[in-house]
């Protein structure tokens, strides 16, 4: 076989957000398995440092930072090597449609990733999707345009891993409900006098999973969960009445499909995200792994309580949303990236992420079927809205 055509029977992946926590461990699951993947495109938002750091060891096509004033280290650094270097958001998207992409990763954060995921969709490459901000801004267009051009969209998210990994064989019999599981991250079982003085550092160390400062902070306000019920509800095609969410401090099961004679499949193991993302590179196959096995012995007891919505509201504020649809789940996005913003930045306190993103909603016109020009701008105004509150 000739190296050409080695190299054919390789995924190539376009690693989007390769410098984030999601993107460092894919890059892990696609070292770890050479002969079944490589890295076709890498990008970074602005860390040059670790972009060139990837481009050295993985000897992607091309490479993009979103910073342009990166470009230039990106570039004299790489030069010597076989590697395209691209900058600025217009690249980012565009980079999409190059012709050896076999899939996409999308793993940029928050509402930066819609764009190219999009685009990713029209230019027919199947998507593994850890983006959740894309499908909670714009489900329906997303998913209309998956369908349209005949695109998969493979969850990575751990949740709905766990879903599609139980539908797996049943994509043909009708769900009953879903279980989505939530760990109740660092403040599970605390009421709102202890929240109101929580400070960042609290709220970034979160009990069971190492992730990006976002969804962490995402976590401890329950919005993580919000945002998830939205993702399932675009992924799998399901109402409102058919998710629900139970706490599950151990996170061991990662959620749970429920069919309509009664019985319930579920997706156990430990928290790792490299299974997830390997999963969404490899369906409906499986590879080996070295991820680190299960004992039972280890977990005596596997426990489940109900969420406290009082001390959390942010998963009813996305139900609501979901309920009325239209453009309000990406006011609901946009509000909350600008709390957690705030808040990283010790502008606002723990409580008022979500009461920011509460502000907002009750002010922001409702669309009912919002264009994607009409998102753009329901984004724009969300977040000028969120930063007067948020100062
Ligand atoms: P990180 O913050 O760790 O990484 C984000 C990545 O996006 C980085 O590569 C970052 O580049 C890049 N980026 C940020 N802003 C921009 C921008 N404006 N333009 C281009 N690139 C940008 O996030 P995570 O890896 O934690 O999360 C990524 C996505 O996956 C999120 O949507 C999250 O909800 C989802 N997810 C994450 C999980 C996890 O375990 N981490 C679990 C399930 C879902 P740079 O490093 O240069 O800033
Ligand atoms: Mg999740």
């Amino acid at each position: 076989m000739s190296t050409n055509d080695e190299q054919q029977t390789k995924k190539r992946i376009a690693v989007m957000g390769s410098t984030g926590s999601i993107g460092t461990q894919a890059l892990d699951v696609i070292r770890a398995n050479k002969d079944h993947f490589t890295a076709e495109v890498l990008t970074a938002g602005s860390n040059s440092d670790l972009l060139i750091k990837q481009a050295l060891e993985f000897q992607p096509n091309a490479v993009v930072i979103a910073d342009e004033k990166e470009y230039q280290k990106v570039k004299e650094a790489l030069l010597p090597h076989d590697i395209k270097v691209f900058a600025g958001e217009k690249s980012l998207v565009q980079i999409v449609e190059m012709e050896s992409i076999d899939m996409v990763l999308a793993s940029i954060v928050g509402y930066a990733g819609l764009s190219s995921t999009i685009n990713a969709i029209k230019n027919k490459k199947p998507i593994a999707l850890a983006n959740k901000e894309t499908l909670v801004v714009a489900g329906e267009i997303v998913t209309r345009t998956a369908l349209e051009n005949a695109v998969n969209l493979f969850p990575v998210d751990s949740e709905h891993s766990a879903i599609f990994q139980c539908l797996a064989g049943e994509f043909h019999n009708k769900i009953e409900k879903i279980y989505l599981t939530a760990s109740g991250g660092p403040f599970r079982g605390k009421k709102k006098d202890f929240l109101q003085n929580v400070k960042k550092e609290q709220a970034l160390k979160h009990p069971n999973w190492s992730m990006g400062e976002k969804i962490t902070i995402d976590s401890a306000t329950m919005m993580n969960k919000g945002l998830e019920i939205i993702e399932a509800k675009w992924l799998f095609s399901l109402k409102k009445e058919q998710i629900d969410v139970i706490i599950h401090p151990q996170s061991i099961i990662h959620s749970i499909v429920q069919f309509e004679d009664g019985s319930m499949k579920a997706q156990m193991g430990l928290p790792d995200m490299k299974l997830p993302i390997q999963y969404a590179f490899t369906y409906p196959d499986r590879i080996p792994s070295s991820f680190p096995r299960f004992d039972f012995l280890n977990y005596p007891q596997l426990t489940f309580e109900k969420p406290d919505h009082e001390s959390f509201p942010a998963i009813q504020m996305a139900l609501d949303c979901l309920q009325k649809g239209g453009n309000l789940a990406c006011a609901l996005n946009a509000a909350n990236e600008i709390a957690v913003h705030a808040f990283l930045h010790d502008k606002i306190s723990f409580l008022d992420i979500a009461a920011t993103v509460e502000k907002v909603l009750g002010k922001i016109n409702f669309v009912q079927s919002p264009s994607i020009e009409t998102l753009m701008e329901t984004d724009k105004t969300a977040r000028t809205l969120a930063k007067e509150i948020t100062g």
